[in-house]
C-alpha cells in the first residue's frame, strides 16, 4: 500500500482545518501518515483522531524557535526513512518555504500552490492571475505538493492511528535562525482568510463603511476580505486583502461587494467555487466572472440578504 506524509499544520496548540482535506486526501492514496512537529506533540495528536488518519509520526523539540530550516531537515529525515509515495504540505508561506527546503534536501521535484491533486498524483494550479490551468507532475524523487487550503472536501473520520516518535537530528546550520517572539494576531471570532470556507469581501463600493459586508459574513460564518482599494484607504487591515498583492483565496463561495474584478483582485479569488457579485454597475469586469450577481446598491442588497439568511436559519 503507498503511503502519503503530510504535515500537520498547527498554531497556537490548534490543528489548521486544512490538515484534515490533506489527510482526507492521503487516504484516497492509501495509508494516511500525519508528521507532527511540537513541542508537546500530545495536545496536537488527540485532534487528529477527526481526520483519516492511519499513523502519526511525532518528532517533539523547539520547533516553533527554530522554525522552517530546522522542521525541513527533520522531514526530509522522516521521507528518507519512509519513502513515501508523496509528501504533503498547506499552501500556506511557512509550509511553501519548508516544501522548497524539503525539496532541495530530498533531491525531489516540487509543486506549490495546488489547487487539487488526482489518485496518479498529477496536480491542477491555476497560473497567470487565474488565465490559465495546468496540470503537473512530478516526476523526480517524492512529489513535494503544497497544496492551497479548501482544495479538497475534508472528510471527518473516528480514528485511533498508531504513534511513533521520530528523533531528527537538526544541524548547527539549521538552527542559525531562531524565532525570538511571536505575536499572535488578535482573532476576530471569524474563520481564517485562507481557510475558510465562505469570504464575504467589500470594496471602494463600500465607501469605508464596512459594517454590512461583515454583517452578512458572520450570518454565513464567513471570513471578511477586501480589495486593495479598500485595504490602501484604511478602510480594512491590509492582512484581510486578496488579490496579487495579497491573500489567495479559493472558498466553496466568495462574495464581492462593491468590487469591480480588477485583474489583480481576481487573481486571488477567481478559483473559488461559486462568486456572487454585488455591484450598482451593470458592466463591471466581476460580473463577468459572477456564477450569481445582482445589479443594485451593496447597502440596500447587503441587508436584505443578511436578514433573509438569519431569518432562514431560524
Ligand atoms: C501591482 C498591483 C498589485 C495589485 N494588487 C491588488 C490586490 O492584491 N488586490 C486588489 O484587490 N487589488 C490590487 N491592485 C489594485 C487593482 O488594480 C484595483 O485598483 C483594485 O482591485 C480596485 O478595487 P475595487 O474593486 O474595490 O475598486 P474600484 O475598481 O474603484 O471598484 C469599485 C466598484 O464598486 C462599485 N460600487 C460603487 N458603489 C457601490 C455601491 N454602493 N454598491 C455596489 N457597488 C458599488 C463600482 O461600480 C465599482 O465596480 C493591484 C494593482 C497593482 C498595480
Amino acid at each position: 500500500m503507498s503511503t502519503v506524509i503530510f504535515l500537520v499544520d498547527h498554531n497556537g496548540g490548534k490543528v489548521a482545518k486544512a490538515t484534515g482535506e490533506l489527510a482526507t486526501f492521503a487516504k484516497t492514496i492509501g495509508e494516511s501518515v500525519a508528521v507532527v512537529f511540537a513541542a508537546n506533540p500530545a495536545e496536537i495528536v488527540t485532534q487528529l483522531n477527526n481526520f483519516p488518519v492511519d499513523k502519526v509520526i511525532t518528532v517533539s523539540g523547539e520547533w516553533e524557535k527554530n522554525g522552517p530550516a530546522a522542521v525541513a531537515e527533520g522531514v526530509a529525515q522522516i521521507i528518507a526513512a519512509k519513502k513515501p509515495a508523496a509528501f504533503l504540505i498547506t499552501s500556506t508561506a511557512s509550509g511553501k518555504e519548508i516544501a522548497g527546503r524539503v525539496a532541495v534536501k530530498t533531491g525531489s521535484g516540487i509543486i506549490t500552490d495546488a489547487i487539487g491533486v488526482d489518485k496518479n498524483l498529477i496536480t491542477t494550479q491555476s497560473v497567470f492571475g487565474g488565465s490559465t490551468t495546468v496540470h503537473a507532475a512530478v516526476t523526480t524523487g517524492v512529489p513535494i505538493i503544497t497544496l492551497r487550503a479548501n482544495s479538497i472536501e475534508p472528510v471527518a473520520a473516528t480514528s485511533t492511528p498508531t504513534i511513533e516518535e521520530f528523533a531528527a537530528t537538526i544541524s548547527d546550520s539549521a538552527k542559525l535562525s531562531t524565532i525570538t517572539s511571536a505575536t499572535p494576531v488578535v482573532k476576530s471570532g471569524r474563520p481564517d482568510l485562507t481557510e475558510a470556507a465562505i469570504v464575504v469581501s467589500g470594496g471602494r463600493g463600500t465607501n469605508g463603511d464596512f459594517k454590512p459586508v461583515e454583517a452578512l459574513a458572520d450570518a454565513l460564518g464567513a471570513a471578511v476580505g477586501a480589495s486593495r482599494a479598500a485595504t490602501d484607504a484604511g478602510w480594512y487591515p491590509h492582512s484581510h486583502q486578496v488579490g496579487q498583492t495579497g491573500k489567495t483565496v479559493s472558498p466553496q463561495l466568495y462574495v464581492a461587494a462593491g468590487i469591480s474584478g480588477a485583474i489583480q483582485h481576481r487573481a486571488g479569488m477567481q478559483t473559488s467555487k461559486t462568486i456572487v457579485a454585488i455591484n450598482k454597475d451593470p458592466e463591471a469586469p466581476i460580473l463577468e466572472l459572477a456564477d450569481f450577481a445582482v445589479v443594485g446598491d451593496l447597502f440596500n442588497v447587503l441587508p436584505q440578504a443578511t436578514a433573509r439568511i438569519i431569518a432562514r436559519k431560524g
